[in-house]
């Protein structure tokens, strides 16, 4: 299951989601991609064991690695992680969760170039230079605390869910007080509209 991968091979300089809809995009495999990753993450959180049982499974998701053995300290911290996420959803926090994501959407590596953009002051490029904040923010266990790196940098997870495609809206910037991106000003319009039409 790798769309990115082979649009990527041919054409690198061309957005992503412009190839994928080109090429018809498989949406229903990433919607069961994600389904089946709902299914095994309830089945792990709900039993309490079942990511232990299964701990080749959980490293390969999160961490892209079957070795489980390299892994073993962050991702038993996952199983509180996860519950602790599970309460933030249920509490309203606003900052953008996997369930935010749309079952049918394409993997991302990076955000949608139709969405996002980098701040005119951001002195990096692509990289985040020393910047930890999203990742702190939510105090993620796959965040290497001595590097400062993502230990599950483009995973099944990564890609799949948030951190892959972050940033994709607003309310998401706010809230991790992101210094690096910025919604393009057609998205950033798009999305006020959006809110204007529920409030009012
Ligand atoms: S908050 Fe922004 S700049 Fe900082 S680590 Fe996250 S994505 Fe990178």
């Amino acid at each position: 299951m790798e769309p990115i991968a082979e649009a990527e091979a041919g054409e690198a300089s061309r957005p992503m989601e412009e190839l994928l809809e080109e090429r018809g995009s498989p949406q229903w495999r990433w919607a069961a991609a994600r389904l089946l990753f709902h299914v095994y993450l309830g089945f792990a959180l709900f039993t309490l064991v079942g990511g232990f049982l299964t701990f080749p499974v959980l490293t390969w998701y999160i961490f892209g690695d079957w070795r489980f053995w390299r892994h073993i300290g962050p991702a038993a911290r996952l199983l509180p992680h996860g519950w602790i996420m599970v309460f933030k959803i249920l509490k309203g926090e606003n900052g953008g969760y996997m369930l935010d994501v749309p079952l049918t959407s394409p993997p991302f590596r990076s955000p949608p170039t139709s969405l996002a953009r980098l701040r005119r002051d951001w002195g990096h490029g692509a990289s985040c230079g020393g910047c930890r904040r999203c990742c702190e923010k939510i105090a993620c266990p796959v965040l290497d605390s001595e590097t400062g790196l993502c230990r599950g940098y483009q995973s099944f997870f990564w890609r799949y869910f948030n951190c892959g495609r972050f940033p994709t809206q607003q309310r998401e910037l706010t809230y991790y007080e992101c210094p690096k991106w910025e919604l393009q000003p057609t998205a950033a319009a798009r999305q006020h509209r959006r809110t204007r039409a529920v409030q009012f």
